[in-house]
């Protein structure tokens, strides 16, 4: 068992786990499943097991204990049974940054051969046809003709300052293409001058990190760079959360990047957007990566403000505090019935406000809670705030 995942602060990390339980307050999964192996204290010592039959004292003096493959197995469940939420790290009391602890705990467990099946699966669409459903990739691009205004570019343009970075779900899921569609509509609007990357457009390489894939996700990072500095962009856009924080985090650029709702804000204050009155009672829904991940949490919420005779409602849990949909971390390929049960929980707490409407920042988001509502027969709109910006905007 190699290490090498972890830096020396992931270690002195799990060390530093007081065991206070904390975190099982606040992690959704646990909250479903009830397991002490499956939550963020139960993970960390059954990491910290395997470390010590390996590199602890009686290791030293008489050589490493042979890893139980069952026990690997099992926690390897555990460990992919998690949306990558990021909650567990905001309620620890000793600061453990535990999504990226989950991370590293990924890598290893890819280094020694413990992951889903479903894992190897992402990893050959993404390195065979670069998108995460393994579909040809030129048909990222099919939303595009079913705009009101199609432009024979279909806004792949040679060059442009702008570029909006559509993503795999809001490309490839019919369910969601409101989303993109919306943006666009609100650019042609609005009068910036943008390109898509068309189907140039790779994963942006975030499924891959969550599946504790790094290195792979390296191919698709230089490329979506190369094609965004060969259109000369400038200012990037993404109405997918997850996109966006790996553009923060992993893509070493000078472009500047933006959430669709930063660059909402932006457009209001410029004057580009102005409302009509639309009476409403909404809440709002913090997706992890944008949230917790990236820190916007105000944008959103100001643009909302903008629009006259809407009421914001808070849910109890929100912005740091905001629970999961159940969309994150890759759960969905790995446990779908748990994915739909988060997301369950999470159409409660919408409903405990008296909104009718809960808006969000994020497809995979609107995909989730809109087909767990729709089973289950719960009576919530889930919007996009580019949708509702765009339906209330004046013309
Ligand atoms: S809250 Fe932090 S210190 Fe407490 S059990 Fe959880 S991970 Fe360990
Ligand atoms: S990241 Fe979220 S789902 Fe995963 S262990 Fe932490 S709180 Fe639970």
């Amino acid at each position: 068992m190699k290490l090498s995942a972890l830096s020396p602060r992931q270690l002195i990390e799990i060390d530093a786990c007081t065991r206070c339980g904390e975190c099982l307050k606040s992690c959704p999964v646990y909250a479903q499943k009830g397991q002490e192996e499956i939550d963020p204290r139960g993970k960390i010592q059954a990491f910290k097991a395997f470390i010590r039959s390996q590199y602890g004292l009686w290791a030293r003096v008489f050589g490493p204990k042979k890893l139980d493959e069952e026990k690997l197995k099992r926690f390897s469940e555990m460990v992919y049974r998690c949306t990558l939420c990021g909650e567990c790290g905001v309620s620890c009391p000793v600061s453990i940054d535990a999504k990226n602890l989950w991370l590293a705990l990924r890598e290893t467990l890819v280094e020694m051969g413990y992951f889903p099946k479903a894992m190897d699966q992402l990893k050959s669409n993404l390195s065979e046809v670069h998108n995460i459903l393994g579909n040809e990739n030129m048909e990222r691009v099919e939303w595009v003709k079913s705009l009101d205004e199609v432009p024979d570019h279909l806004y792949d343009k040679e060059r442009a300052e702008v570029a909006f970075f559509v993503g795999c779900v809001a490309s490839f899921f019919p369910m969601v293409h409101r989303i993109p569609k919306a943006l666009v509509e609100i650019f042609r609007k609005t009068g910036v001058d943008f390109t898509l990357l068309g189907g140039e457009e790779w994963c942006c390489g975030f499924p891959l990190i969550g599946a504790g894939m790094k290195k792979e996700a390296e191919v698709l990072i230089q490329h979506n760079l190369e094609k965004m500095k060969a259109k000369g962009v400038v200012r990037a856009v993404f109405a997918c959360p997850s996109c966006y924080h790996t553009w923060l985090e992993d893509y070493q650029t000078d472009i500047e990047v933006f959430h669709s709702t930063q660059f909402l804000k932006k457009l209001i204050e410029e004057g580009k957007i102005i409302f009509k009155e639309k009476k409403a009672k909404v809440t709002y829904h913090d997706p992890c990566d944008l949230g917790r991940g990236s820190g916007v949490y105000e944008p959103p919420r100001e643009v909302l403000r903008q629009i006259p005779g809407v009421v914001l409602v808070e849910m109890e849990n929100s912005r740091e505090a905001c629970k999961c949909c159940g969309g994150g971390g890759n759960l969905e390929m790995v446990d779908p019935e748990l994915s739909a049960a988060l997301a369950q929980e999470k159409l409660k707490q919408i409903q405990a406000t008296g909104a009718d409407t809960v808006i969000t920042s994020c497809q995979q988001c609107v995909r989730t809670m809109m087909s767990t509502a729709r089973k289950k027969k719960i009576p919530i709109t889930v919007m996009d705030i580019t949708e509702f910006v765009l339906k209330n905007m004046k013309s």
